[in-house]
């Protein structure tokens, strides 16, 4: 699949729908985008039930990080990284 333009329904500019982008939209069964990256990203911004970011302090390494959940009390937290890791490590073993 080519990458698409397509006219943007709120501003009015055209944005690349990138071969890429059209195979995820794809395997999700979504519509394809009616809005350019900017308005959409706009949109997100202003969404009421944004998830909100947690601070929290990784348990491995000590770097502050933020996740999109709320950290249980007396449970360890990893950073991004740290998680990716054991994460990986675990699908190894
Ligand atoms: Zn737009
Ligand atoms: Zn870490």
């Amino acid at each position: 699949m080519p990458d698409v333009e397509i006219p943007c329904v709120q501003c009015k500019e055209t944005f690349v729908f990138s071969e890429k982008e059209q195979e995820l939209f794809y395997q999700r069964n979504m519509m394809t985008p009616q809005r350019c990256a900017k308005c959409r990203s706009k949109k997100a911004v202003t969404r009421p039930d944004a998830p909100a970011r947690f601070e929290i302090v990784c348990d491995h390494c000590g770097r502050h990080d933020t996740v999109p959940f709320q950290p249980k009390v007396g449970r360890s937290v990893l950073c991004k990284d740290c998680f990716e890791a054991s994460r990986s490590r675990a699908r190894q073993s």
